[in-house]
């Protein structure tokens, strides 16, 4: 065993990601030895709340012992088998739980590992489907500027968050971009539900004049995460929906990050009554646990791929896709949202967090205060250089594990969070906002 720091070994071999590594040279990463609930614990007893959820992913913390029963049960009976030609009770199950638990008719699920996957799976359908339904030239995407749907190829040719793009964009396939509904992007005395008409009126506009070249439309209901939690007004997704069916597009709902109650309701789709032809989700769907993704999509577009012919047939495939680990992982996480009646705690939870939070809707430092379901996020009026790496250093010293993008500072908890650490929260983010002084 070597005696260098755990830290200084992992830069040396371990390639992080969505990181300069260089920077590591200045804040080494952080060495975490354990996970009990919303704590992170380091080697020498130091700990820090999650309040992002280990990248949104945890929702009941971490070494959740009724998560870990399940998985410690599975890993006794089968860990993991093809899905090609194989099955397996974990994976019946979960689909028949998602099936229901989703609205509308979304009666077929295609795993994967990860969120990217599901996007690269969802635009690959879509674009199949219209090849095999007499509609050639339906090959075009359309996604909305600010989106994100992941980093793959064909998920990053889908996302608008240019710092990730620009240098593969020889590679990308096009993709037409859309105007924003996130209500910061309001017009003189606009409200959110205006704004998202408007942009709304936009993506009529395209699809009036280019629906004949459009496969699918991409979007991330009600939060655009990776931009820094952009919000908006459920109207846009009612109008989506309506244009989408009037123009023949398909609607592909990335709930990746927003699925599983974040947004207040299970999926937040719902808020809009809408059902999207295609719903992607990952991320939280295993708790949090291990890597699983799936696509649910509808009977109709199912059947278009129902043949004798081989090639008709939807040929791809993942080595992992429905892992059973992670399926009994998912079927846990299910399990404690029925149990405990998840969605309304947390309504009870999300209202106390606001009370704490109230300081920082008239903060002088603070713009555009947002919250919608289990996501709060702000923005830092006029930030000091190195923003969100000052914060997030300051944030430690806080006991708080904060990751803030850009100029926007987030809390993503997991909804198991207590009272005496949303107290923390609060406290916490107002001491560094005094600390960090306006240049
Ligand atoms: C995280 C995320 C993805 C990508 O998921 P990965 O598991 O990181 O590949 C896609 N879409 C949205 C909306 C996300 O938040």
């Amino acid at each position: 065993m070597s005696n260098k720091k755990l830290s200084l070994r992992s830069n040396q071999t371990v390639w992080h990601p969505c990181t300069q590594m260089k920077d590591h040279e200045n804040f080494p990463p952080l060495e975490i030895k354990k996970g009990i609930g919303a704590w992170l614990y380091g080697q020498n007893g130091d700990r820090y709340l999650d309040t992002i959820s280990s990248w949104w992913v945890n929702l009941f913390g971490h070494c959740n012992p009724r998560i870990n029963t399940a998985i410690i049960d599975q890993l006794e009976k089968i860990e993991h088998v093809l899905l090609a030609g194989c099955t397996h009770e974990p994976v019946v199950l979960l689909s028949e739980r998602l099936v229901k638990l989703t609205p509308g008719e979304l009666g077929h699920c295609f795993y994967a590992s990860d969120g990217a996957s599901a996007t690269e799976i969802a635009l690959k359908m879509s674009f199949q489907y219209w090849q095999q339904c007499g509609f050639p030239a339906k090959k075009n995407f359309i996604s909305l500027q600010n989106g994100y749907h992941g980093e793959t190829l064909g998920a990053l040719s889908v996302t608008d968050v240019p710092l990730f793009k620009q240098t593969y964009a020889p590679l990308l396939h096009p993709s037409i971009t859309m105007p924003t509904p996130d209500w910061r992007q309001a017009i003189n005395d606009e409200t959110p539900y205006d704004c998202a008409l408007r942009a709304a009126a936009a993506l009529e506009c395209y699809l009036e004049q280019y629906h004949a070249d459009t496969a699918a439309l991409i979007l991330e209901p009600l939060v655009q995460g990776a931009i820094g939690m952009g919000m908006y007004h459920p109207v846009y997704l009612e109008r989506a929906r309506q244009l989408c069916d009037m123009y023949q597009v398909h609607l592909i709902a990335d709930e990746i990050a927003v699925g599983f109650g974040r947004t207040g309701t299970m999926f937040a789709c719902e808020q809009a009554s809408i059902v999207p032809d295609f719903l992607c989700l990952a991320k939280g769907l295993s708790g949090g646990y291990l890597p699983l993704s799936v696509v649910m999509t509808t009977n109709d577009i199912y059947t278009a791929f129902y043949d004798d012919r081989i090639s008709r047939a939807f040929l791809h495939s993942h080595s992992h896709s429905g892992n059973a680990l992670a399926c009994r992982a998912a079927l846990a996480t299910l399990d404690i949202f029925e149990q405990d009646d998840i969605l309304t705690s947390n309504a009870v939870k999300a209202q106390l967090l606001n009370q704490y939070l109230q300081p920082l809707k008239t903060h002088p430092k603070v713009e555009n205060f947002r919250n919608c379901g289990m996501i709060w996020a702000f923005d830092a009026r006029d930030p000091v250089t190195g923003f969100a790496n000052r914060f997030a250093q300051l944030g430690l010293g806080q006991q708080l594990l904060i990751r803030p993008i850009g100029r926007t500072v987030y809390i993503i908890p997991p909804y198991i969070l207590e009272e005496d650490e949303m107290q923390l929260i609060a406290h916490g983010i107002l001491q560094i906002l005094d600390q960090l002084t306006i240049p």
